[in-house]
């Protein structure tokens, strides 16, 4: 039996989860990635192999032009902007 190397619990099941890949400014979403998921913590484990193929599949669309499945267009904020109040705004 598996354990959680984060909190030591020892619920650790099979998931399949949304996994981000980042690389400089650029992302890529792969859904539904095989991993192991602790059901305490939900600190996730993903073997070597899947990272590599996530990878793999990033440098195949932004260096070799691959067309994705899909493209989410991503806005992008400052938390300094999404804190701030708005006028007349009751708190
Ligand atoms: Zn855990």
């Amino acid at each position: 039996m598996k354990k959680c190397n984060f909190c030591g619990n020892r619920h650790v099941r099979e998931a399949q989860v949304q996994y981000i890949y980042r690389h400089d400014e650029k992302l890529l979403l792969v859904n539904n990635v095989p991993c192991e998921q602790c059901e305490f913590c939900g600190e996730k484990y993903f073997k070597a192999q899947v990272l590599r193929n996530i990878e793999l599949d990033f440098k195949k669309i932004y260096s070799a032009g691959k067309k994705a499945k899909k493209e989410l267009k991503v806005p992008v904020e400052e938390y300094k902007e999404v804190h701030r109040h708005s006028p007349g705004t009751a708190a």
